[in-house]
């Protein structure tokens, strides 16, 4: 995968847009020259974000034009047991907190059948590390969705689940991986790691495999023939740094393996969590961190703006600062909550919706499959109620 060339508007159209602080990270990106660790930092410490997203819209443009991606899916999170405590983590059943579960064959087998009549393409998998799991209920819970739902594409397990899953299979990654793609496994959401530093690793979830591990985890994988999709949690105690840090360790690693499809920017969601007192990353903050995503993985074909987390309407500008992905219709996504939720699982967005949501903002709406094949969408979809109709209609 090489970096896309840019059209390079003239030199006084790009000055006046980037202002000239930013023109040599402008002259950079239109020689095709990578930007490094310091022209990162400065992205995301610089106050013209104008100029920052000016900048990646010109990248998202030449590699996808105005196509914008989007994917029929279902969420499914088996268990939120887990023994890792991150401080970051709201999901995970705790004390005054959400009740602890753990999904039989048969309760995924019902949620997928909720669903059976929509089209989806892919099922998003992931759960709280749980020792009471056996290794044969992972290859059951695999083969299950794939019973259901023949053809579909999984894609499940961040690679912290994936050391519980080695750990309770006894075998070595490479073969226990091998196991679980005969099972059905096709791909891996990325996410376990949040951010590579440290400094974040050690106070915010030193139980948890770090850095270096998730990154031999990621190369295990690679050799295994899994695509990977890799996020980097933003807004809670990292700095500008940090994050410039995470790019660029991400991007070195997909160098070597060239697994990753996508970057996905998550927006840290405080409540519920024992960082409640830090408060939500602005708009502001959403947009930057995936238009410096952008910018900075010269290696990575897509970058994502995940609707749940960053909501409908900053994911309409999110695909003018540098995302031609929106993630999918998604349904029932239980890992973070919005506070008016009163305990309501379902977040869905139409087909229907998801191509207005893409529409409105100008650009071209196209459905795809986990691996960006176009899908060509004939089959018609039950109009299913969605939390976020009236939010849609308020921004017409
Ligand atoms: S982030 Fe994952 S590993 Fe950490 S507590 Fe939550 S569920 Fe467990």
């Amino acid at each position: 995968m090489t970096a896309a060339t840019i059209d390079r508007p003239t030199l006084a159209k790009a000055e006046r847009n980037v202002g000239r602080d930013l023109m040599d990270i402008y002259e950079k990106l239109a020689t095709g020259e990578r930007l490094d660790f310091s022209d990162g930092s400065r992205l995301f410490k610089t106050d013209n974000l104008s100029a920052v997203g000016w900048m990646a819209n010109l990248v998202r443009e030449a590699r996808h034009g105005d196509r914008s991606y989007y994917v029929r899916n279902q969420h499914i999170n088996y268990t939120n047991i887990c023994n890792k405590f991150c401080k970051f983590c709201s999901f995970y059943a705790k004390k005054g907190g959400p009740q602890p579960y753990e999904l039989t064959l048969e309760a995924v087998r019902r949620r997928l059948e909720e669903h059976i009549d929509v089209p989806i393409t892919e099922v998003h998998m992931v759960g709280g590390i749980n020792p009471r799991l056996p290794y044969q209920y992972y290859l059951d819970l695999l083969g299950t969705v794939k019973q259901v739902r023949p053809g579909v594409h999984i894609k499940a397990f961040t690679m912290v689940e994936l050391v519980e899953i080695q750990r309770q299979a006894q075998k070595p990654l490479l073969d226990v991986l091998m196991e679980l793609k005969a099972a059905g496994l096709d791909s891996l959401p990325g996410g376990g790691i949040e951010i590579l530093s440290d400094r974040v690793h050690e106070e915010l979830f030193d139980r948890k495999l770090d850095g270096e591990g998730w990154m031999d985890v990621a190369r295990t994988a690679a050799a295994a023939g899994l695509t990977q999709y890799a996020t980097m949690l933003y807004g809670h105690i990292e700095t500008p740094d940090e994050r410039a840090e995470h790019l660029v360790r991400i991007r070195a690693l997909q160098d070597e393996t060239k697994h990753f499809i996508t970057m996905t920017p998550l927006a840290f969601h405080p409540e519920g969590t024992e960082l409640e007192h830090i408060p939500h990353p602005t708009g502001y903050d959403d947009l930057r961190a995936i238009a410096v995503a952008r910018l900075m993985l010269d290696n990575f074909e897509h970058v994502k703006s995940f609707w749940i987390m960053n909501s409908p309407q900053i994911t309409q500008l999110a695909l003018w600062y540098g995302a031609d992905d929106v993630d999918g219709t998604v349904h029932e996504y239980e890992i973070t909550y919005q506070d008016d939720d009163h305990g309501n699982k379902r977040q869905v967005l139409t087909r229907k919706q998801m191509i207005k949501l893409i529409e409105e903002a100008g650009r071209i709406p196209i459905e795809r499959d986990s691996l960006y094949h176009e899908v060509i969408a004939g089959e018609k979809e039950p109009d299913v109620q969605s939390r976020f109709e009236i939010e849609l209609t308020e921004i017409r």
